[in-house]
């Protein structure tokens, strides 16, 4: 079994779509498991549709119009003939998105989450697959809602591996080509659940797990994993052959080609994974493996915005120590902040958080009755894996403020007061 994901970008458009059916067929193998994100910018069109329905009450029908007008359009260009029941799927979810959008009671934010925008994910396997079906791809449609078990804790789902490995083996038996989604699972209420933005490349790793499989590729927009984001800094190096370890540090500083738990499953059964472009396939891209990384002299560079430092100490100016961390750790936790660094000195705790779920306010007052805190938002957080004499050179030419610096042997830290200009960051490698 060999386990493909492809993400939105790769099934953008119609055009795109159909060039899926040629790298697979390249691929001569007859037990694959396909993963598909939701089409192009889809996620982010229905976060939108439930912010609207949770919080302004405008445009709801606008939007799931425009979306469904989205995936309509590519179902013509998929089918210029016989379209009809590929059409009438389409419909069919929509109607089910709308009884949603009237019927449901429930006010928590994250619930409906994940109930409405784990449609894009639906809505693309089904189209897919049934646009294989009609070019003589034949394909079988599996439900990861029913394969993937998680618990309650909606929009960033923990996957119960025991659970989901049974039903993933009982529902995908014997040869040819299965279509899943990625992102989505279920509960044990049989909720939908999802497991966190971008987290499709995590799916097709827990299919590979569960099924022991040969190898994961995941088919993405660039060559494979580079050292740096190439939207930002240009002259960026391809890293050929790195290790689990090192692929796992680098997704976990932020390195967003790959989701950062997608490594650990693979890793456990000594599943390879390689990275390439689904533009130029033949390529040879990333491999991701047990062997030694080869990258130790080229530095990778990761930035990451619109981070928050809080400098928390004592009102008496007592030292911060086991009691205090647990305290402010039950209230990180408790308002779903995400940890991203964590600096301490005898009186005085720092952590740079990402804001991803919006407690920021309530999380303050909170910490606020017992500490003292100092603020600053919009910074940015930038990572050197593997930083040497040139990158600490050309981070002096950034000339920004820096914050905070943490270093080890392998890694350098630095919270830099105001986001970095993206534009400062292009000419980065040639300064
Ligand atoms: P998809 O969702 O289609 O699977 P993503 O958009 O999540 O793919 O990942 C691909 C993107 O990751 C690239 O377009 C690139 O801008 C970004 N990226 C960030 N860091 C890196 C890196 N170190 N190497 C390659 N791409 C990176
Ligand atoms: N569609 C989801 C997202 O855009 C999951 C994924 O693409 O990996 O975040
Ligand atoms: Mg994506």
């Amino acid at each position: 079994m060999i386990v493909y994901k492809f993400g939105g970008a790769s099934i953008k458009d119609y055009k795109s779509i159909k060039r899926l059916v040629k790298i697979i067929r390249n691929n001569n193998c007859d037990q694959m498991m396909l993963i598909v994100s939701a089409m192009g910018k889809t996620t982010n069109s229905m976060e939108d549709l439930v912010a609207s329905y949770t919080k302004s009450y405008k445009n709801i029908k606008a939007k799931l119009e425009l979306i469904k007008r989205f995936h309509t359009d590519i179902v013509k260009g998929l089918f210029p003939k016989n379209r009809l029941s590929a059409l009438k799927v389409v419909d069919l979810l929509f109607n089910e998105i709308d009884k949603f959008l009237k019927l449901n009671k429930e006010n928590d934010y994250n619930f409906i989450y994940d109930q409405l925008v784990s449609y894009g994910e639906i809505l693309s396997s089904i189209i897919i697959s049934k646009y294989f079906n009609s070019v003589g791809l034949k394909s079988k449609w599996v439900d990861a809602r029913s394969c993937i078990i998680t618990d309650e804790y909606y929009r960033d789902a923990n996957v119960d591996f025991e659970k989901t490995s049974k039903s993933i083996k009982r529902k995908i038996k014997g040869k040819g080509l299965f279509i899943s989604q990625g992102f989505i699972g279920s509960n044990k209420k049989s909720f939908t659940t999802t497991l966190g933005r971008e987290g499709s490349d995590y799916s097709a790793a827990i299919f590979a797990h569960a099924l022991n499989a040969e190898l994961v590729t995941i088919w993405k927009d660039v060559r494979g994993v580079l050292n740096a984001d190439p939207r930002y800094f240009n002259k960026t190096k391809l890293l050929k052959k790195i290790s689990y370890e090192e692929a796992i540090e680098l997704a976990f500083y932020g390195a967003s080609v790959i989701h950062p738990k997608t490594l650990q499953p693979l890793k456990k059964k000594n599943i390879p994974l390689y990275v390439k472009s689904f533009l130029r396939p033949s390529r040879e891209g990333t491999l991701i493996s047990k062997h030694d990384s080869t990258v130790r002299n080229i530095p990778s560079h990761i930035v990451k915005w619109n981070r928050v430092l809080l400098k928390i100490s004592s009102k008496d100016f007592s030292f911060i120590v086991e009691k205090k961390i647990s305290l402010i750790f039950s209230m990180l936790s408790k308002y779903k902040m995400k940890v991203e660094l964590i600096q301490n000195s005898a009186i005085s705790f720092s952590v740079v958080l990402n804001n991803k779920y919006g407690g920021l306010d309530k999380l303050l007052d909170e910490l606020k009755e017992t500490f003292k805190v100092s603020v600053d938002k919009e910074v940015s957080l930038f990572t050197i894996r593997h930083f040497n004499r040139i990158s600490l050179k050309h981070i002096k030419k950034l000339n920004q403020n820096i914050l905070l610096e943490q270093r080890t042997y392998k890694t350098l830290q630095l919270v830099l007061s105001k986001n970095i200009k993206q534009e400062n960051l292009f000419g980065f490698f040639e300064r």
